[in-house]
């Protein structure tokens, strides 16, 4: 037996046809790189999120720094981050010249805790980056009261969340700018990088399309210095395909986290995911916590079956972000949750019977374990 953390050839084989047809038609038009594939996926992306505009650029890390080039952070701004996340979220701050201030998160939702970051609020605070772990929505009724309160910038980072919903409304549509990541295996993943901006801001939309092209608005009219950050038309035509696609596979990983607490959610010493009332979970990652999780990783992988640990350091305990200094106790709920979290086997082809064997070789470990 194997049953794999996650596998994309799955999904290939179930529509290899639509996929085909779509890398064709880029490879006969001889468009490659921006052109109306990717213009066509931001119409198809801004309507899906219910957003004014959309700008495709080279990767999600590309589209969480150009949208905080674009708010205007710079050089003596901060700007608050969780502390438990993926480093793409702290590191673009890094890259403005500003400085990421680390903020605890909520247990619950894994996502920054709203009154953590309001007591991180100081003069020089230019904005907020909220993330949506794992797929569930952060706390955007709180952390859009904040940002208002104290004249803040709020960048989603909603690289895990395409389709999640907070409130019946899409995830990335909360904030000045909302930033998805198509690494492939996210929940609308690509055949290689990329990534998107959706905003409401017509101006700010313009800036980041701007930047992505060497700050270019015209070509070789260069007003600011930019970056070469541009998606390319077959990532486009590929996404093109999946979109249609996404609810329902967001619906089976929906199904399949169902079943997974159904099946452990009575065990001792074992916390499962939980959706927040008026929140629409989208498993990106089905992230149990227990104490003993090296213990069930090694239990697992002994029977052949994938887990990981997202994330096993919190960001600033990370040596670059001066983790020398870290202080043990400096952020006790991203510590936590670095030492229990495992993200068990989560992707929309996963069969049930591969769901059911994952529940009976847990419900076994937690019986050695007592
Ligand atoms: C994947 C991810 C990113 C970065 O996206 P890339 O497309 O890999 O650059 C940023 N933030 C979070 C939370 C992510 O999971």
């Amino acid at each position: 037996m194997s049953i794999p953390a996650f596998d994309l050839t799955r999904q290939y084989a179930s529509f290899r046809e639509e996929i085909d047809a779509a890398v064709s038609r880029v490879i006969e038009s001889g468009r490659f790189i921006l052109g109306e594939e990717v213009e066509a996926l931001e119409e198809e992306i801004a309507a899906f999120c219910g957003a004014e505009r959309a700008v495709a650029v080279a990767s999600g890390t590309d589209a969480l720094h150009l949208a905080l080039r674009a708010v205007g952070v710079g050089p003596g701004d901060e700007v608050l981050v969780p502390a438990f996340t993926f480093v793409a979220t702290a590191e673009v701050v890094a890259y403005c010249g500003a400085a990421p201030v680390f903020v605890d998160i909520d247990p619950e939702t894994f996502s920054i805790d709203p009154d953590a970051a309001s007591a991180a609020v100081t003069s020089r605070t230019k904005a907020v980056i909220p993330v949506h772990m794992f797929g569930h929505p952060a706390e955007m009724e709180e952390l859009t009261a904040l940002s208002k309160h104290h004249g803040l910038a709020l960048v989603e980072d909603a690289a895990q969340a395409f389709g999640a919903r907070y409130g019946g409304k899409v995830v990335g549509s909360f904030s000045d700018a909302g930033c998805f990541s198509f690494f492939p295996t996210k929940n609308l993943g690509a055949f290689g990088d990329g990534g998107m901006v959706v905003t409401d801001d017509g101006d700010l939309a313009e800036r980041v399309r701007q930047l992505r092209v060497h700050g270019a608005s015209k070509r070789y009219h260069h007003q600011m210095v930019g970056y070469n950050s541009r998606l390319d038309a077959l990532q486009a035509a590929i996404l093109r395909a999946k979109l249609p696609h996404l609810e329902a596979w967001n619906a089976a990983r929906r199904a399949h986290a169902a079943t997974y607490t159904a099946g452990l959610e009575k065990l001792p010493a074992l916390v499962c995911p939980r959706e927040l009332e008026g929140s629409q979970h989208v498993y990106h990652q089905y992230t149990i916590r227990t104490e003993g999780r090296d213990g069930l990783r090694d239990s697992l992988a002994e029977a052949g079956i994938g887990s990981a640990v997202y994330y096993p350091i919190p960001l600033p305990a990370q040596e670059a972000f001066g983790g020398e200094d870290y202080r043990i106790g400096g952020f006790p709920e991203s510590e936590r949750a670095c030492q229990e979290v495992l993200s068990l086997p989560m992707f929309p082809e996963l069969k049930e019977d591969e769901v059911a064997q994952v529940i009976e070789k847990i419900k076994e470990w937690s019986k050695e374990s007592g």
